[in-house]
Parts: structure tokens; C-alpha cells; sequence
């Protein structure tokens, strides 16, 4: 079986871990962009998306808590409040460390906070820090077996509000990046696309499905432009969110 036909990414989980948050900044409003279309369904490559199916995709990756145990952790909003240092390290492919800025540069201008690589791990900050490392393949099969996880993240909070993350990447499985990042900005599902919403793309689909994307889709986009909308908030709870995600999304953009 090839190896990433099983991959999983370990439990993300939000501590009991105490800790003082700084207050920041709300977040910018950035989301105009989701609102400003002219009304009615989202439209892509002849597929027609319905508000609702974008909503069941937010619920599903951002709300829903899939990963076991079930109904242990709270299903709430869980964030960052910026600016956020990333750190890079173990041996880095070539290109590796300019495709994360870009992907950096995207998620700095959909949430309106700056995610930007530290200049060296040792002067970034503790807290406020996404940790990415490279990791050899032979290391990761010894850790999870054949077949097991390639790629992982976890990250770190207090009510609703991230503040540490962590994310490896295998050196074989490079392509995981934007996936892991996902999970990493407060998204602990994977998109198990129905038949019924099969025209929605995400990075967070299953590497073995039809519906996984390499780099962020537009669906991703307007995903993590609602989870950093100003009118959520960490800690929110997935009710109350879901209905401003309903507002939010009531006139999508055509996709
Ligand atoms: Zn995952």
C-alpha cells in the first residue's frame, strides 16, 4: 500500500495549559471580498455551490471535532490572535522555505494578522509560534510504522485562543505543508467530501480522495477568511458560530 494513502495527521489538541494570552488587536476586517459578490450560489467549472454546502464544509473542518475521542474536546472556535512567528527547521529541500512564504503571504491577507517566518528559531518568541520541522522519512516510518502518518500537527491554546502549534513534515511528503498549516490556523477536521457537496476542493480532504488539493483552494480561502471573520471570536461556540458563518456566507463569492 502506498504509504500516503493512509496518512492521518495526529490529534490536534487544545490544552488545559494556562497561560497569559496578550491581548492584541481584533482582527482586520478582511472579509469583504466574501460578502461583495453579487448574490446567489458560488459557481466553479460548471458546479453550482450552494451557501449551505459551504457551510456544512466550514462546519465540517473548522466546528465538527471528528478526530477521536468523541465529544471530549469543546467545539468552539479556536484561533489565533497575531502576529505569529514561524519557524523552519531540519533539513530543508530547495524551494521549500519560499513556497511556506507564500503560503504565509495568503494566510497574513485572509486573516488580516501577519504570519511570517522568524529570523531564527532561537530569537522568535515561545508563544504566538507555529514550529514547522523537516523531518527524514526513515524517522517518521520508525515512529508510526509503514502506512502510518507522514505528516502531523498539534496545536496549543487556551480557551479558543491558539498560541503554540506544532507541524512535521516528512522530507519525502513535502506536499503536506498547506494541509498541515490549515490544522495549524485552528482547523482540527478533514473535508470527508459527500456526494451531495463533491464539488468542493480542499487541502484538507484526504490525501485519498478526489476531492484533496496540493495548494489552497478558493474554498480554503473563503474557509479561513470566515474562521478569522471579525465577527468570531476563539472560544465561540460552534452554534453561534455557524450562524454568523451563515451571515457571512449568505451571498458567496462566484468561485
Ligand atoms: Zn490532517
Amino acid at each position: 500500500m502506498h504509504p500516503a494513502s493512509r496518512v492521518k495527521c495526529r490529534m490536534v489538541r487544545m490544552s488545559g495549559r494556562t497561560g497569559r494570552i496578550a491581548a492584541g488587536l481584533s482582527p482586520l476586517f478582511l472579509v469583504a471580498a466574501i460578502g461583495a459578490g453579487s448574490g446567489g450560489a458560488g459557481a466553479t467549472g460548471g458546479h453550482t455551490i450552494r451557501p449551505d454546502a459551504l457551510i456544512y464544509f466550514f462546519d465540517q473542518i473548522a466546528l465538527r471535532q471528528q478526530e477521536p475521542p468523541p465529544g471530549v474536546r469543546p467545539k468552539w472556535v479556536r484561533r489565533w490572535n497575531g502576529p505569529v512567528a514561524v519557524t523552519l527547521s531540519g533539513e530543508i529541500p530547495a524551494g521549500f522555505g519560499a513556497r511556506l512564504d507564500r503560503s504565509l503571504a495568503d494566510i497574513s491577507r485572509w486573516t488580516g494578522q501577519r504570519f511570517a517566518r522568524a529570523a531564527g528559531a532561537a530569537k522568535a518568541p515561545r508563544r504566538k509560534r507555529i514550529s514547522i520541522r523537516i523531518v527524514p522519512h526513515a524517522a517518521m516510518l520508525q515512529r508510526y510504522g509503514p502506512g502510518g502518518h507522514v505528516c502531523t500537527a498539534a496545536t496549543f491554546g487556551w480557551n479558543g485562543r491558539l498560541h503554540t502549534a506544532r507541524i512535521e513534515i516528512s522530507d519525502r511528503y513535502t506536499d503536506c505543508l498547506d494541509h498541515e498549516l490549515m490544522h495549524a490556523l485552528g482547523f482540527d477536521g478533514h473535508w470527508l467530501a459527500s456526494n451531495r457537496d463533491n464539488a468542493i476542493r480542499s487541502v484538507l480532504a484526504r490525501r485519498d480522495t478526489p476531492a484533496r488539493r496540493l495548494r489552497f483552494t478558493r474554498f480554503d480561502t473563503i474557509a479561513i477568511r470566515t474562521l478569522y471573520h471579525q465577527t468570531l471570536a476563539p472560544g465561540m461556540a460552534r452554534e453561534n458560530a455557524l450562524a454568523q458563518a451563515r451571515r457571512i456566507l449568505k451571498s458567496p463569492p462566484r468561485l
